[in-house]
């Protein structure tokens, strides 16, 4: 598995976009991985995990083609999460009288100037996975038709239970929604491709007793969990503070649940408490975490 970090922020970005606090500042000042940008990431090529706002602007400065985009797993409907608006442009072109443009590889750029649309190009089929209320949410968006979904889009949702695992043999690849606490319906993902597995834990307060078993019947190559207020030292349901990260960690390490290598990774950090990245970095790097970073890939 190779993952590519096209967001590693919670949901006020970082710099936060109404704040001028030191942390915030330093963010401006300094640029690179202090920048960070909503969450989502991406495994391997093909699949995508959450759809931020800044999906698209992200893979274009990382060198990622979301066009060939398979798969798309949703944890939940927040919007730091779920950007809803991407999908419409999916779209194909018409043309005047409302005849549908088959996308085709052979485009004529003169006849072309005539449509209207804002897809040309043939566009593999994009599965969308999540809890039920993922779907309301993009049906909330007044731009997307849910009746274009197969002639247009090309996209269709598969709505999950806790619980549930998919096996999808043709994009060699199986997930199981794991519920978290987190104030709305979410899933995390145990993701096993290629003989690697993952637990992609966003957003997570915490487990009930039963999910931590499902998830002590694995054996992981990594971990990628949110450390959204980092040094807070209060702990605040919906999400985890490093002290709740390290009580995740001391979970896998007393259940023996690493494969060999023990990879722990930081994501979806706010800015007001957890420090600019280097100083994180320092700060956690003695419990064996790796903060992530906006454009970070790691591939085990
Ligand atoms: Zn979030
Ligand atoms: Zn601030
Ligand atoms: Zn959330």
């Amino acid at each position: 598995m190779r993952l590519t970090f096209l967001g590693t922020s919670a949901g006020e970005n970082y710099p936060a976009l109404w704040c001028n606090c030191p942390n915030c500042e330093y963010a401006r000042r300094h640029g690179g991985k202090n920048i960070r940008q909503n969450t989502c990431t991406m495994l391997d090529d093909d699949v995508m995990l959450d759809l931020s706002n800044h999906a698209f602007q992200s893979s274009l400065l990382y060198g990622r083609d979301l066009t060939a985009l398979r798969l798309l797993l949703v944890t939940h409907r927040h919007k730091d999460h779920l950007y809803t608006h991407h999908l419409i442009w999916r779209t194909k072109m018409r043309t005047a009288d409302n005849r549908i443009i088959e996308p085709t590889n052979d485009i004529d750029m003169d006849e072309a100037v005539h449509w209207m649309g804002s897809r040309l190009t043939p566009l593999p089929w994009l599965d969308i996975y999540g809890h039920e209320s993922v779907y309301r949410e993009i049906l909330q968006n007044d731009r997307y038709h849910p009746e274009l979904e197969e002639e247009v889009y090309k996209v269709a949702f598969h709505p999950l239970r806790s619980g549930e695992t998919v096996f999808r043999p043709d994009l060699d690849i199986s997930f199981t929604a794991v519920a978290s606490r987190h104030g709305v319906p979410t899933f995390n993902y145990i993701i096993e491709r290629g003989g690697t597995t993952l637990l992609y834990a966003l957003d997570c307060g915490s487990y009930e007793a039963d999910m931590l078993s499902l998830i002590a019947k694995y054996r992981y190559d990594c971990v990628v969990i949110e450390g959204t207020f980092g040094l807070m030292p209060d702990r605040f349901e919906m999400h985890q503070n490093l002290d709740k990260n390290l009580e995740i960690m001391r979970f896998f390490d007393e259940n023996r649940l690493w494969k060999t290598e023990k990879r722990f990774i930081i994501t979806h950090m706010s800015p007001h408490w957890t420090p600019p990245h280097e100083e994180y970095c320092r700060i956690v790097a003695p419990y064996g975490m790796t903060v992530a970073y906006d454009g970070m890939s790691v591939e085990f």
